[in-house]
């Protein structure tokens, strides 16, 4: 609901730009916004906002934001009509579908994508009327091994269970940094004061990472490890969790395949893992035994875990961590939120996969979705499986999947290219047409994705603020009519009329109707209770939202495996855990080469939010962090310029001496590098920066889930 003051108005919403869904108050009348706050009564963020939060009143007002369909010509993007674009598009994706298949046409779905309840809805609607098996997301540059062990362990992708961080006593954090992103797969706004929560009410927080990071700052212990050995830590600590717990009291009937689990680590002491990760064996003994023997615990790991070489293990071994501990569905544990939108299917598993291949390297779709490093390969190699032709939603993989260099020559050689995008960025550069879409506060909102990963139970109805222009298009509209034109007529009397049914109830459907629909059929819905249960319309009354309590334990209800156990030890992990530990080699190469990780900025929402200058003031924060005893080695000081080299390509940009970074380990932000030709962007020149992406090799990935391996990998540092 909006509050209405004469054409000034309050409206409350939740902030989609990540993860976090902070509660909002905007004032602002039809095209104007005078100012955004946190939201106090908001019953998830309290009132937290980011500064983030504040610039999306710039992203609507940015005058670089496409506000019509463009078409590239030899003298650059020109605008043309929505008929004019659809029309095109139409005739241009039928020409690559009848000529060269429907695997022709390939599909990849942006990180901004599940922050908007109309494209998650109605994307998947396009996909399909598009019969294409090369289908494509942000998934495999990021969470994808947390999907990987949710379906082998307890039945489906997105059966994820999140730390209940506001009353556990002990935090086992791994490559993650909360206090600027906020969680991920564990929306929780406001990290820092929850964490700090837990130090005062006795517990402690474990932070283990190469860097110190500003979550490690504030942590009681900072554990270093050498990036992409968090497998082998895991393993060593739950070789010790395993000689100190009694499994009678802590696993019930629920868990199966105990003995099988207890025989993989057997022989990975912390003395033996030590070597590799850099953790000394006592450490990884203590911190053991701490979450053992604490009153409740929770092993957390993230964005440094999922991506790396071994990220699927990482995520399996969290998950028994949590298990063996007792820690599983239970307060202050490791819990299975309850969304008042199930997105859970209540039938069969998600998380097949191997039903096909990539065209080149074979790598296995999991989920219907094919690993986005194999994506530029698929486009550049010449054959019957040849990708053609593109479709993006906002998404700009040049700067955020491996090898970004490889693939703009890919889409440089497509036959016909679509984005659906506000700006003309790195990736859209290379488009034919780019359809722009309303931007997030000209368009109502309800977060089906986030609320199933949230610490709380809660639901809120975002409406639009601002008014869109006459004429401008919401994403669902967009794939609604690109989905018409890209769905074949039926022939025949009888299934022309069927067709005709169906095109009329898609015609009926709208996010808010289905969303209606979720709400009603959810586990506070009125189809329970029909005097009291949930509708969108008494969820637009409740203007912050509603607070549906704390987690509380839903196993075995909402496990999904066929026999309602919990896999402790699958075939594919203990497997691959042996691989593994047979082919370890020299824990640190001796070439001189450092391994590179990532890293994150509070002001940074991975590559598209550089526009606003609100978030771009100060120093450039594209540096290659270096400890210092490194960069005395390499007579490297503050501010000096230097390559960083990989098998995929060169880079350059200033060092910055830090001694936040383990000896041998050097960090580069992601989503910079805006200096590409074409470009209209105006992000300042000391912020364009270098893509990180540059030297990532696409090659590597984790072997298990396919995900891109970009932690730990390594590159080669000279002085320019
Ligand atoms: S942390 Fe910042 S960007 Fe994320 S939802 Fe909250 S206000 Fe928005």
């Amino acid at each position: 609901m909006t509050l209405k003051n004469g054409t000034r108005r309050t409206t409350f919403r939740s902030c989609n730009l990540c993860e976090a869904i902070c509660g909002l108050t905007i004032d602002h009348d039809d095209t104007t916004v005078f100012s955004i706050r946190g939201d106090p009564d908001d019953p998830l963020s309290q009132g937290y906002l980011c500064p983030k939060a504040v610039a999306l009143q710039d992203l609507y007002a940015d005058p670089d934001r496409l506000r019509t369909p463009v078409l590239r010509t030899d003298s650059g993007f020109v605008p043309i009509s929505w008929d004019d674009a659809f029309d095109r598009i139409e005739r241009e994706l039928w020409k690559v579908r009848d000529t060269h298949g429907n695997d022709a046409v390939a599909v990849y779905l942006g990180n901004p994508t599940v922050h908007n309840y109309g494209a998650m809805l109605f994307a998947p609607k396009l996909i399909k009327a598009l019969r294409t098996k090369n289908r494509f997301s942000a998934t495999s540059v990021d969470q994808l091994p947390h999907h990987f062990a949710a379906h082998h362990m307890f039945g489906h992708g997105l059966c994820i269970p999140v730390p209940d961080i506001d009353r556990t006593h002990f935090m086992l954090i791994l490559g993650a940094n909360p206090v600027v992103s906020n969680g991920s797969l564990m929306t929780a706004p406001g990290v820092k004061r929850r964490l700090q929560a837990i130090q005062q009410r006795g517990g402690q927080v474990v932070v283990v990472d190469p860097k110190r990071t500003q979550t490690a700052a504030l942590a009681d212990e900072h554990i270093a490890i050498r990036p992409g050995t968090d497998a082998l830590f895991l393993a060593s600590l739950l070789h010790v969790v395993l000689e100190v717990v009694d499994l009678s009291q802590t696993l019930g009937p629920l868990f199966k395949n105990v003995s099988m689990l207890k025989s993989c680590v057997s022989a990975l002491t912390p003395e033996f893992t030590a070597t590799h990760t850099g953790v000394p064996a006592e450490t990884t003994r203590q911190t053991a035994v701490a979450l053992a023997e604490a009153t409740s615990a929770v092993v957390y790991g993230r964005m440094g875990v999922s991506t790396q070489a071994n990220g699927g293990l990482c995520h399996w071994l969290i998950n028994v961590l949590n298990s063996v501990t007792g820690n599983l569905d239970r307060p202050g544990g490791h819990m299975f939120p309850a969304p008042a939108v199930s997105v859970v299917s209540q039938r069969g598993t998600l998380g097949k996969s191997g039903r096909w291949h990539s065209a080149v390297r074979q790598l296995p779709e999991f989920e219907g979705e094919l690993p986005v490093s194999a994506l530029a390969e698929d486009m550049l190699t010449t054959g019957p499986k040849q990708i053609r032709a593109f479709i993006t939603n906002a998404g700009n993989p040049v700067l955020s999947t491996p090898n970004g260099r490889q693939l703009d020559r890919a889409l440089e050689g497509l036959d016909f290219f679509v984005a659906i995008d506000i700006y003309v960025n790195e990736t859209t550069r290379h488009a034919n047409i780019i359809l722009p879409p309303t931007a997030g506060l000209e368009t109502d909102h309800y977060d089906l994705v986030f609320n199933t990963f949230a610490v709380r139970n809660v639901a809120k109805y975002s409406p639009a603020a601002l008014k869109p222009a006459a004429g401008a298009r919401h994403d669902y509209q967009i794939f609604k009519e690109l989905t018409r034109r890209m769905t074949r007529r039926a022939s025949g009397i009888g299934p022309r009329l069927k067709g005709s049914v169906r095109r009329a109830a898609e015609a009926w459907t709208t996010p808010q109707r289905l969303l209606n629909i979720g709400l009603m059929q959810g586990p506070y819905g009125a189809s329970k209770k029909p005097k009291s249960g949930l509708t969108l319309r008494r969820l637009k009354r409740a203007v912050h939202g509603v607070d549906l309590g704390p987690l509380t334990p839903r196993l075995p209800g909402a496990l999904r495996t066929r026999d309602h156990k919990v896999d402790l030890a699958p075939d594919i992990f203990v497997q691959h855990l042996a691989a593994v530990v047979s082919a370890l080699t020299e824990p640190v190469p001796s070439d001189g080469t450092f391994a590179l990780i990532g890293r994150r900025d509070l002001r940074d929402n991975n590559s598209w939010m550089h526009n606003t200058t609100r978030l771009m003031r100060g120093k450039t924060r594209c540096t290659l962090q270096m400890n210092p005893v490194d960069a005395e080695r390499l007579a490297l000081e503050n501010g000096d310029d230097v390559s960083v080299r990989s098998r995929v390509g060169t880079i350059e940009l200033p060092v910055e001496v830090s001694d936040a970074l383990m000896p041998g380990v050097v960090s580069i932000p992601h989503g910079y590098g805006h200096n590409r030709r074409g470009v209209t962007l105006k992000v300042a020149s000391q912020h364009a920066g270098v893509s990180i992406n540059d030297v990532q090799d696409e090659q590597i990935v984790d072997p298990l889930t396919g995900n891109a391996a970009f932690s730990g990998q390594r590159v080669t540092v000279s002085r320019l």
